[in-house]
């Protein structure tokens, strides 16, 4: 018989999940312009599957339009293509839908836009664990650590490549069965697509190989913790990079400079966005190369905000590789939501010329629940968020706090680790 193509749509959601619709590939060219019909309580489901809370309940549609420059059709020896795009959600009259992540971000970039006239370059390097290596003592960047896994990572890369997402590299990393995948960079929005779109496929290749890979930021307690690092850096409307500056401090230009300012400043609220669930804070602590205060360091991969290298001896070079590595957020956040937190910070930097030595160092939230209180006060994330979609993200986090509040951590990384 001969089988018919499905096409799925779907986007990011609050709890990071990737989620939406499918139907008959035939009927893309329409449900490009009509979208799929959404209840808006579908972006309110948890992390778990259950609603825990909404403020919609049964009522409304908004439509999830397929983006066709993210078009992902990734064929697999007997199995079904892995055939998948990302989407806008808008409401009824077709203008944005406020709790849509993605465009959440795009609002976001565009203000950075229209404010400095700069564009966001970013990559993000996602750590993970894959099931399907034999348990054995760690072995941190062993080259034996990588043979064992097989051909995961060989699939992997192929798969991204095929589409559209760069690979940068693939590597074993500190923990049993940990690796981390890492993307080329992208402007703006197709920065955090590749995101979404690199998770879908790490997952979609371990389950072709009867594994599964979870992101989760701390799979057990005793793990070594899965972070997801954001890179980035800027470009200006010639496409030159503006981040980089000889003549001053860590090579930081003004602007850089201002805007880990804004980073630093916001980071403990915003922390409840990037590092959004439990387990994210059991990662924030002390001898797990993640940070544990907003500081930004040079070449130092315990702070916040590491300045990374620049190397070589031609400096246009320099200039264009040089970026700022955001190292509080994980994959239990939405990468739109994320990298849209960044960038308002840093442009709130930009806007008050705050300078890196005006912020003080300000520990980082050390649950989810001092991290929501942060953000619920914070002005200035009502007005990046929209107030209404701030409260009822608050709400919904609290209620992923309360249906857990029974078990200890153990339990909670085992039960995370199962979603994510
Ligand atoms: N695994 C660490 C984390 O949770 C990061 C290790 C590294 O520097 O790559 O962020
Ligand atoms: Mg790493």
């Amino acid at each position: 018989m001969q089988r018919e193509q499905i096409v799925f749509v779907g986007t990011s959601d609050l709890s990071g999940h990737f989620r939406g619709k499918s139907f008959a590939a035939a009927e893309l060219p329409a449900r490009l312009e009509r979208g799929v019909g959404l209840a808006p309580t579908n972006m309110f489901l948890s992390a778990f599957g259950p609603i825990q809370m909404t403020p919609f309940g049964t009522l409304g549609e908004v439509f999830l339009i397929p983006d066709p420059a993210t078009r992902v059709s990734v064929a697999f020896d007997g199995s079904a293509t892995e055939y998948f795009l990302l989407g806008d959600i808008v409401t009824l009259e077709g203008a944005p839908w406020e709790y849509c992540p993605r465009q959440v971000l795009r609002r976001s970039l565009d203000r950075l836009k229209a404010e400095t006239g700069l564009k966001l370059l970013a990559a993000f390097e996602q750590e993970f664990i894959y099931s399907g290596v034999a348990a054995h003592p760690a072995q941190p960047y062993e080259l034996d650590a990588y043979r064992r896994q097989g051909l995961f990572g060989e699939t992997l890369l192929a798969a991204l490549r095929q589409a559209g997402v760069v690979p940068d590299s693939f590597l074993s990393e500190f923990g049993p069965q940990q690796f981390e995948v890492t993307v080329a960079p992208a402007v703006g929005l197709r920065a955090a697509d590749d995101a979404v779109i690199t998770r879908e496929l790490a997952q979609a290749v371990a389950f072709r190989m009867g594994q599964r890979v979870s992101f989760s930021p701390l799979p057990e307690p005793s793990a070594a913790s899965n972070g997801t690092h954001i890179h980035w850096s800027f470009l200006d409307e010639d496409d030159q990079p503006v981040l980089y500056d000889e003549e001053r401090p860590w090579n930081l230009s003004a602007l850089g400079s201002q805007f880990v300012a804004g980073i630093l400043h916001h980071l403990p609220a915003l922390c409840a966005v990037t590092a959004p669930s439990l387990p994210s804070y059991y990662r924030l602590r002390p001898n797990r190369w993640a940070p544990v205060q907003s500081d930004v360091g040079v070449l130092d991969r315990g702070t916040a905000l590491r300045i990374c290298p620049a190397v070589g001896s031609d400096a246009s070079q320099r200039a264009r590789q040089f970026n700022v590595e955001f190292r509080v957020a994980d994959a239990t956040a939405s990468p739109y939501l994320a990298l849209a937190m960044v960038v308002q910070a840093g442009l709130d930097g930009i806007r008050h010329r705050w300078t890196i030595d005006s912020q003080k160092r300000q520990p980082l939230p050390d649950s989810l629940e001092n991290a929501l209180q942060l953000l619920q006060s914070s002005e200035s994330a009502a007005q990046w968020l929209g107030a209404e979609v701030l409260a009822a993200y608050v709400r919904f986090k609290r209620a992923e706090i309360k249906s857990l509040e029974n078990f200890d951590e153990s339990e909670i990384c085992r039960r995370y680790a199962e979603v994510y």
